[in-house]
């Protein structure tokens, strides 16, 4: 039987380059921004570049640049998790309604 996540990314999507499919690495857990648009600045203390434990235990201090950029990445990833669970389900209810159509029809 077919894995019902067999199926396609959403048109489109394939080609957005904010979408996590898209990320050669996850995206910067202080900024929000890809791995290669990170704006954090390297740490003093310990060389890392977007480490959140930086800003807690190496003395780094968030810019407002930063924040905002974190900001508006964590409401980007929200509406593009929004939409890929809205097509989860209708590819679910559309596979649903396929199984039921071949179950009447006899087939397998
Ligand atoms: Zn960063
Ligand atoms: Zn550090």
């Amino acid at each position: 039987m077919r894995s019902i996540f067999g199926w396609d990314l959403p048109p489109g999507a394939a080609d957005d380059p904010g979408a996590p499919w898209n990320q050669k690495e996850g995206p910067c857990d202080v900024c929000g921004l890809s791995v290669d648009d990170c704006i954090c600045p390297e740490c003093p203390e310990c060389g890392e570049q977007g480490d959140p434990i930086c800003y807690e235990q190496h003395g780094l201090v968030l810019s407002d640049e930063q924040r905002e950029s974190k900001k508006r990445a964590d409401d980007e990833r929200r509406e593009s998790d929004k939409r890929m669970t809205e097509y989860e389900d209708q590819m679910e209810r559309e596979y649903e309604r396929e199984m039921a159509l071949r179950k009447e029809a006899g087939e397998e």
